[in-house]
């Protein structure tokens, strides 16, 4: 017996309280099952919801940390409600790292207690006991939950709608962009924000010189925010905040603001109604580009207010917080960035988001978790976010912000550290290892870190950060000092990639049921030849005698692969008729369609060389969506059926002497290195922020061991065998 009586006895006597109650069976949990998380929910019958009573989890190494945040949940709700229903002990799936155990009084259920594990699943022994467990402590619970029930005062009566996060609470999300972060929040929620501001009470009228001074003021603000951009982030120097300024410079704006102001209306009021009418104006239009102009007016009339006001009424400025929001476009982000906010929580979207990328870029940490109720908080919260291991803390204790101050020690030190000159494993065999970049800040990192060159340029980034479509003299600025910056390394250009996640706000009227099995990538390029031209031209322009890579995304099929390159071909002579020399580039094709897999010899015979986009392959392989947290436990990578694909590419690829990069996220994953190695991939490209230590896995793989363990695992047909013997949890 795991559980001595002798101790459940002692829980029963000398309990101050209630909460110490159940700390107390919490400890003795901890104690005997070696777990990392426990829960206990009882059920309160008179609203049929499962009401959270305690939680305690283990955070790094530092210990466990409570928390008593009470919110309820439907009694049938998922693992819990088929606990409480079945009266058996319920486990999350084959993994079995979560353990739902129901609490009986005789029949009657009176609850559940939630056990998890990082590592070693529960076994039948372990449900055994915790039956026991519950079976003895059933009596005194139903106790507790009597008296609970009962205590309004208690805060029980909380719902999920008012949560408060008055106490301390660790939650595990997925990493996304790493780096650590300590910030009050944001919450970013544009519609709510200015909703509020509706709300506003003025307490005292204003002159119009202060309303004047404000705006004054936000100018200058805006002014300062844009020069930032253009001295930070060259390449993405769009005029992010162009409408803002337009409209405060817009003299029919002005005027109606002074004409109410002159029949009395109190300073604020008037902006506001004048700004209301704005927005139902552009609401209302046609043209989605000035629909959503909306935004932009919102955004302006929060920061007047800010100024005007002061940032505790009507906060704006993410500046050093941690913003919260629900999504966010590639333009939010840049002036987040902008404002050097802190870190990012997005509570929807997916790692491999082209999102999650840009803020990697941005090297702004950021965090994902399905837990949209965060954004309901109303007062800024201290928040603890790691970008790494997806962990974030809410009002952390001290011990947890001085862990995070060492985290970010380290990572600063981390950050400067060069990679070693040649990257090669134990035994010596040498790995090109390149970076993948996407705006120009990358690429000057990359450089500092003496990386070997660069395997992914996403040249769509550049785009993605403009109000309109870039010229060809924008683009071979931009694509000018790419090169420049450089140097001898090798560098692969691949073609505009939008569409899916990555929209144009330009193209926003053109609106897809599915875009990401829509006009995405080369369809657009092929659809839309004069851009790709354009685009041409000012690579093999910017590229002058450098022999660069060029490489086409999402290719699917034949046809597209000779058309994209009949298309450069045009583009090469189109700029020799002009008197230029370029350099015919080479050519190659991202394979990241399982559609190319079947034709994969004879698109072999076509390029030059070819690079696995491994986000886009699992998503296309098994038909998931890569932004959706919701579906991260199918999106694996080790498939079966994705790994046995990217075998048969390296097979393929090796017999037809092409050279093959694996370039999206599995490159840098631990525990993919050494298989990718193993089935004879001899180039990974990675972002920045993983380049060192991808140098040290590899350094630290024998090849030999790398190909009799990719052997055996392309020999297993499910991915349970798989992850036990990649040890993967
Ligand atoms: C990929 O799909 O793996 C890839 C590298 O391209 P992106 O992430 O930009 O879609
Ligand atoms: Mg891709």
């Amino acid at each position: 017996m795991l559980f001595e009586f002798s101790e459940l006895d002692w829980l029963f006597h000398d309990t101050e309280d209630i909460e110490s109650f159940l700390n107390r069976i919490i400890d003795l949990i901890y104690k005997h099952m070696k777990i990392t998380g426990c829960s206990i929910y009882l059920i309160d019958e008179s609203s049929d919801q499962l009401v959270f009573m305690a939680s305690e989890q283990t955070v790094g190494e530092t210990g466990r940390t409570l928390d008593r945040q009470k919110h309820h949940l439907k009694r049938d709700d998922g693992l819990y409600g088929k606990a409480v229903e079945s009266g058996k002990v319920e486990f999350d799936s084959r993994k079995r790292r979560i353990m739902a155990v129901p609490i009986n009084r005789g029949q009657m259920p009176i609850g559940v207690m939630r056990l998890e594990r990082r590592r070693r699943p529960f076994k039948h022994i372990d449900a055994a006991t915790m039956r026991f467990l519950a079976s003895q402590l059933a009596n005194i619970l139903e106790n507790a939950r009597t008296f609970m029930m009962d205590a309004k005062n208690t805060g029980i009566e909380q719902t999920y709608s008012s949560l408060e996060f008055n106490t301390q609470i660790t939650l595990q999300g997925t990493g996304a962009s790493p780096g650590p972060a300590y910030g009050n929040s944001f919450t970013l929620d544009r519609k709510r924000s200015f909703t509020e501001l509706r709300r506003l009470r003025f307490e005292r009228v204003y002159t119009y010189l202060e309303l004047s001074k404000a705006i004054d003021k936000t100018e200058e603000q805006l002014l300062e925010l844009q020069k930032g951009v253009e001295e930070n982030l060259s390449d993405s120097a769009s005029l992010i905040f162009t409408s803002h300024l337009l409209i405060l410079k817009d003299k029919s704006f002005n005027n109606e603001i002074k004409s109410r102001i002159i029949t009395g209306i109190n300073p604020p009021a008037a902006l506001l109604a004048v700004a209301e009418n704005y927005i139902k104006l552009f609401a209302e239009n046609e043209n989605p580009v000035v629909r959503e102009k909306v935004e932009d007016l919102e955004d302006l009339i929060q920061r007047i207010f800010a100024n005007l006001l002061g940032d505790d009424i009507a906060p704006v400025n993410a500046g050093g917080r941690i913003v919260i929001a629900k999504s966010l476009y590639p333009s939010d982000i840049l002036m987040l960035a902008s404002e050097r906010t802190a870190g990012i929580l997005l509570v929807s979207g997916g790692v491999t988001s082209h999102i999650s990328i840009l803020a990697q870029s941005l090297k702004i940490p950021m965090v994902i978790l399905d837990f949209t109720d965060l954004l309901k908080t109303d007062k800024p919260l201290p928040i603890v976010l790691d970008g790494e291991s997806g962990r974030i803390c809410i009002n952390p204790n001290q011990d947890i912000v001085d862990e995070f101050q060492e985290i970010a020690k380290r990572s600063r030190k981390n950050e400067r550290q060069p990679l070693i000159e040649e990257t090669v494993t134990k035994c010596g065999k040498k790995i090109g290892l390149y970076t993948n970049i996407n705006l120009i800040p990358d690429l000057e990192e990359a450089i500092k870190m003496n990386a070997e060159g660069i395997g992914l340029y996403r040249t769509e980034f550049p785009f993605l950060l403009r109000n309109s479509l870039p010229t060809e003299e924008e683009q071979y600025s931009i694509y000018k000092q790419v090169i420049e910056l450089s140097g001898n390394r090798p560098i692969t250009f691949r073609t505009l990639d939008v569409g899916g996640d990555k929209v144009l706000s330009y193209y926003r009227d053109y609106s897809e049921e599915n875009p990401f099995l829509g006009l995405r990538s080369i369809r657009f390029s092929l659809q839309n030849p004069a851009i790709f031209r354009q685009q041409i031209r000012a690579i093999l322009r910017a590229a002058g005698n450098k022999r660069i890579k060029l490489m086409f995304p999402m290719i699917s099929t034949m046809e597209e692969l000779r058309t994209a390159k009949d298309l450069v071909l045009q583009s090469f002579e189109e700029l020799q008729e002009d008197g230029e020399s370029p350099v015919m580039p080479e050519i190659g094709a991202m394979i990241e369609i399982p559609s190319l897999l079947a034709i994969l010899d004879h698109i072999c015979e076509e390029v030059d060389f070819l690079s696995i986009g491994t986000n886009d392959f699992i998503q296309y392989m098994l038909a998931v969506d890569r932004n959706n947290e919701k579906l991260k436990d199918y999106y694996i990578p080790h498939n079966p059926s994705v790994l046995r694909g990217l075998k048969m590419i390296a097979d393929v690829s090796a017999a037809h002497n092409i050279e093959l990069t694996v370039c999206g996220e599995m490159a840098h994953q631990r525990e993919y290195i050494p298989f990718l190695l193993g089935i004879g991939i001899k180039n990974l490209s990675v972002s920045t922020a993983f380049l060192h230590e991808t140098q040290q896995i590899i350094a630290g793989t024998h090849l030999d061991e790398a190909r009799d363990l990719a052997d055996e695992i392309i020999s297993y047909s499910s991915t349970y065998e798989i992850e036990r013997r990649l040890g993967i949890q």
